[in-house]
């Protein structure tokens, strides 16, 4: 079983020509809400790609939580420890412009409510084989949940998003972290790959950066390196590959994969959602990663 610890936002989509500049109003040509947060994106996507998933979290009272809740468990994850809390859902406010630019405001919401896991939250970390973070809920409790992983001996894959500095009371505590390639620059201040992955191994023991199209680098302290080329695909919308990414390296680890295997499988999910628009919309059934995985 993988748990995530994380967020959930219902993402509030507006699709408009130019975005509005300040005091402007602009006509949009569409709006939808889609469940989203990178916690829940994550579970869903960790889900699909074939594992047991627990998602531990928060929603408001609102229709929006009550509609990730059942997001979420259509996907198959559990949620039967989430917490509902009074007050709003976080939502993300994104603007997707017609040069598939877009502007994004977060409002924590229930989420900013987390200090730390409960002693039942606790006790489900425990019990897994891989806990899966993120830094959309506050860091205190990010990192209280990940030491509580490695109390339990429960390997820590932390996805380091949004980018911000990172405390070295989480990083040791991190097994393996999954930035991307700007979050691996500004975390380390490298202008490569190469680099940020040598600086980044000098603080956890196993590293993948993603390159986008340009696929993905993994690192481990012992000094093995590993870079998988992206499968060559048409990408109509990159939203959540990193998520995907993560999702399934996860359950291919948890499956005793190797990392090169665990990178294909991953590279392989993250190259079929980009294919789909959405987040969690766009995530691919365990079925669908095997068949497109040579
Ligand atoms: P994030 O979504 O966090 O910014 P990336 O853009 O690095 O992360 O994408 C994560 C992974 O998704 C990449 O390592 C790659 O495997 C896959 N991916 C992303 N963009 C493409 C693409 N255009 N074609 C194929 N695979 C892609």
């Amino acid at each position: 079983m993988i748990t995530v610890f994380g967020s959930a936002n219902m993402d509030l989509v507006a699709y408009v020509s130019k975005a509005p500049q300040r005091g402007e109003t602009v006509t949009g040509r569409e709006f939808r809400t889609i469940p989203g947060g990178k916690g829940a994106n994550q579970a869903i996507a960790a889900a699909r790609a074939g594992a047991k998933v627990t998602f531990l979290g928060a929603v408001g009272e609102d229709a929006f939580g009550a509609e990730m809740r059942d997001a979420l468990a259509a996907a198959g994850v559990d949620v039967s420890l989430l917490r509902q809390v009074p007050g709003v859902s976080g939502i993300a406010h994104i603007v997707v412009d017609d040069a598939g630019g877009n502007s994004i405001i977060v409002v924590p919401g229930a989420n900013g409510t987390i200090s730390a896991p409960t002693s039942d939250e606790r006790a489900v970390i425990a019990a897994s084989q891989a806990l899966l973070l993120q830094l959309e809920l506050p860091m205190e409790a990010v990192i209280a949940a990940a030491r509580a992983a490695r109390e339990a001996g429960v390997p820590v894959i932390l996805t380091p998003a949004p980018a911000q500095p990172l405390p070295n009371g989480l990083l040791d505590a991190v097994t393996l972290l999954i930035p991307n390639e700007h979050e691996a620059a500004g975390i380390t201040g490298t202008a490569t790959p190469e680099a940020a992955m040598d600086a980044l191994l000098r603080r956890v023991d196993e590293a993948v950066i993603t390159l986008g199209s340009e696929g993905a680098l993994y690192g481990a302290s012992t000094g093995e390196r590993i870079w998988v080329p992206a499968v060559k695909v048409q990408a109509v919308d990159t939203t959540a590959a990193g998520d995907t990414f993560a999702g399934a390296f996860a359950v291919a680890r948890a499956e005793g994969r190797d990392a090169e295997q665990a990178l294909r499988f991953a590279s392989t999910a993250a190259a079929l959602s980009v294919q789909r628009p959405g987040a969690s919309t766009s995530m691919p059934a365990r079925a669908e990663i095997d068949a497109a995985h040579a």
